[in-house]
């Protein structure tokens, strides 16, 4: 395909809150699973600055939608100078074959800015020397992969990557682990799970793996039964839920689902009216208004308020805010945990207010 089918103007980009972004080398991982690095501006280095474990979004316009899908960055802001992030084929998925098969170097492609918090925080450097303990599983790699590196290069806590694959042939970033952890023996342990070989991981492995690494930081990703027998093993020995990150790999809803979603939500609230919606931003309150079935974030767009948003779609998680006081009802959520949902996050972009004085403040 030539790239100029792939190239949105700069205007249509713009509409859809997106950066246009040309991909400067494809690399082919395995037979399944292909690297995009893109180049980055100069004028754009501060919008797509990234914390290890963050993805992208892509818009892409494939089977006559525009579909949305994140791909985590499988590079590290601490040893790589450009974003990579990895795509795996799925069986019958559109933008996975499409990213696969069509996309070439010189394309250029709609990106929205990173977000996501399964991610190294630089508080991780003051985190002690708490071991990390990650855990990939196929495609998963990839935001494990950039926290691996960027630990490695930034702490010297110990690290313990447990990576479980169809076979030998689908492991992505083979090399690379195997050259890391010869560098590095003291500091990294790689073991290799390979279903071909031991089958699926059990939970009586997982706490087999995890011996002598209790109070740890764990990372999980990878297929849904993978994460949940993991999850629930390091859960069983009492490791605490704040030190477990799980991120999940999932496809929004198509366009036209949205939509209707977002009317349904919309629906459900018309009848509900906020007198007085305050919004802490940059530690400074303000007072607006809101329309009833408007989302917060439609209301601070309302009233001149910057505040942060990406996808608008509930997946990315840039627009978190906490609800200090009143109700709100979250629509759409693929990205808050059952405990963040407890402690009062949501997100903006999906939450409606249905008391009559709501008060939000965005985390600085
Ligand atoms: C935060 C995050 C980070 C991610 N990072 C990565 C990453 O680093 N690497 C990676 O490879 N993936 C990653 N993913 C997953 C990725 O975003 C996609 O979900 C994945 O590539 C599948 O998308 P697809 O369009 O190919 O499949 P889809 O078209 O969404 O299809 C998914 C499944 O539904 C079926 N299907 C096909 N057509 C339809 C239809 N019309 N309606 C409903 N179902 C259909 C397909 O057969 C398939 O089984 C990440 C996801 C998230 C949320």
């Amino acid at each position: 395909m030539g790239t100029q089918q792939l190239n949105l103007t700069p205007a249509e980009a713009t509409t859809l809150g997106g950066y246009r972004l040309q991909v400067a080398v494809v690399i082919d991982e395995t037979a399944d699973a292909r690297s995009l690095v893109l180049h980055v501006p100069a004028e754009l280095h501060e919008r797509f600055r990234y914390k290890p474990g963050q993805f992208l979004s892509f818009r892409v316009p494939v089977a006559g939608k525009l579909l949305t899908r994140c791909y985590s960055m499988a590079s590290s802001p601490d040893c790589d100078a450009l974003p990579k992030v990895t795509v795996k084929r799925v069986e019958g998925g559109r933008v996975s074959n499409w990213m696969n098969q069509r996309v070439q170097a010189g394309d250029w492609l709609e990106v929205l800015p990173p977000a996501g918090h399964f991610c190294l925080n630089e508080s991780h450097l003051t985190a002690g020397d708490h071991d990390l303990v990650l855990f990939g599983g196929g495609s998963g790699i990839t935001p494990v992969f950039s926290i691996l590196k960027s630990a490695l290069r930034t702490s010297q806590r110990r690290i313990k990557l447990i990576y479980a694959n169809r076979d030998e042939a689908s492991v992505i970033f083979k090399d690379e682990l195997r050259q890391l952890a010869k560098a590095n023996p003291e500091q990294l342990e790689v073991v290799h799970v390979l279903d071909s070989l031991h089958g699926y991981l059990t939970a009586a492995e997982v706490r087999q793996l995890v011996r002598g690494h209790a109070g740890a930081e764990f990372f999980i990703c990878g297929p849904g039964p993978f994460m949940d027998t993991v999850e629930g093993a390091l859960l069983a020995l009492g490791e605490a839920p704040a030190r477990i990150h799980v991120e999940r790999f999932v496809s929004p809803p198509d366009p036209d689902e949205l939509l209707a979603q977002e009317a349904e939500a919309r629906a459900a609230t018309a009848d509900s009216t906020c007198e007085v919606l305050t919004v802490e931003l940059d530690g400074q309150q303000h007072e607006i208004a809101c329309q009833p079935g408007d989302t917060v974030l439609q209301s601070c767009k309302a009233a001149g308020l910057d505040v942060p948003s990406s996808c608008e779609e509930g997946f990315c998680g840039a627009c978190m805010c906490k609800v200090q006081e009143g109700d709100t009802q979250l629509a759409r959520n693929d990205v808050l945990s059952a405990q963040e949902l407890a402690e009062g996050w949501t997100l903006a972009c999906q939450s409606r207010p249905t008391s009559a004085r709501v008060r939000l403040q965005f985390p600085d």
